[in-house]
């Protein structure tokens, strides 16, 4: 750090992003929860073909893909805002609704990405532990002040929490905004979107990144009643109207025009994961229950960062989490079925070398 290096950002802590080697061909990358399907070839080249030319600006009012998610959802365009990548939504989000020196409500274990958001932003964390079964304390989240924001599925346990404790959560106290970050939705969890329209203190992010295979576009949305969507057009306006380039917002037109193929994918990955969770409970595994695309497991005799370094020495990336609670914990984004295919290859070889 400079001495130049503004005091107040002094307690910074930046997201860790997990490994993206430039090298592909020498790993199966099950370790940033991307869509091992698509984009598809003729998706991109038509994306291209329909883009505005690059001497000009984007449409700053992103009108055209606003009213397309918003009809696909049966929301109104004055209900969506889009964002480059959900994690910019979430920033604009707290930018609008959390006063420096306010407290964000979150669980102790969740994306870590909310952290690093509450220290550029001078903001407080009280976390929330998840009960015992890593399942989200909604009595707790009910009875606390602050601004809730949760991940549901949630992030690296990929729990469901059913929608009747969302709602809870979001009426215990409509002084309070609720962000319900929902980047695994599609994979067999359960929308806050229809409560958009019942309550006005709800936002519920998403993300092309994950189920519609576009992480390296950047492009995430928002749900929410017409007043908080001002909020964020406010706020997004005030940052960088021209967020979302024209190849990305020409890729999510094209991207949409094929539902079908978003969701036979989406089947095969839950498929794919049903798998792969049965294989790794044989090995003696425990597998949380996972409505994402990826699984959060333990072994009692493989400790999490022993199983990510043998697999890496075999080609596997996955992720592994140092915090205390979750360290005996591997995260394993679901890829194709011949890659989990490799992995449980692999892991009974590491299970055999051990014994
Ligand atoms: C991946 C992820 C995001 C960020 O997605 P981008 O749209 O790629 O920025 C946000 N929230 C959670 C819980 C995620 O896992």
């Amino acid at each position: 750090m400079s001495r130049y290096f503004s005091s107040s950002l002094s307690s910074l802590a930046p997201y860790t992003p997990g490994e993206q080697p430039q090298d592909l061909s020498s790993f199966i990358k099950l370790n940033t929860n991307e869509n091992p399907y698509g984009p598809e070839k003729e998706m991109v080249e038509k994306a291209v073909a329909g883009m505005r030319k690059l001497n000009l600006y984007p449409d700053p009012s992103q009108n055209d893909l606003r009213l397309k998610i918003a009809s696909l959802y049966k929301v109104a365009k004055e209900n969506v805002t889009l964002s480059n990548g959900s994690d910019e939504m979430l920033l604009f989000c707290f930018l609008a609704f959390c006063p420096r020196g306010s407290v964000i409500l979150t669980p102790d274990i969740t994306y870590s990405f909310y952290n690093t958001l509450t220290s550029l932003l001078g903001l407080k964390t009280k976390e929330i532990p998840l009960l015992d079964d890593f399942r989200v304390d909604v009595d707790t989240f009910c009875r606390e002040k602050g601004t809730v924001v949760i991940a549901n599925p949630n992030a690296l346990t990929g729990i469901n929490l059913p929608l009747s404790d969302v709602e809870r959560i979001i009426s215990s106290d409509s002084n309070r905004i609720c962000i319900i970050d929902e980047a695994y939705v599609d994979f067999g969890g359960e929308s806050a979107l229809p409560l958009i329209m019942k309550y006005p203190n709800v936002v519920v992010v998403r993300t092309f990144s994950k189920s519609r295979s576009l992480a390296g576009a950047r492009l995430g949305y928002a749900f929410a009643g017409e007043e908080l969507s001002e909020d964020i057009e406010r706020v997004r306006n005030s940052i960088n109207p021209y967020n979302i380039n024209s190849f990305t917002l020409s890729a999510a037109m094209e991207k949409l025009q094929d539902e079908e193929t978003t969701w036979r994918n989406i089947e095969e990955i839950r498929r794919v994961r049903e798998y792969t969770s049965k294989e790794l409970e044989t090995f003696g595994f425990s597998v949380l229950p996972s409505s994402a695309n990826f699984i959060f497991v333990s072994s009692p005799v493989l400790p999490g960062d022993m199983y990510y370094s043998e697999l890496k020495k075999r080609g596997i990336l996955i992720r592994h989490f140092t915090k205390e609670r979750i360290a005996s914990f591997s995260r394993i984004t679901v890829g194709k079925r011949e890659d989990m295919e490799t992995l449980i290859r692999k892991t009974q070889e590491i299970l055999n070398e051990r014994i």
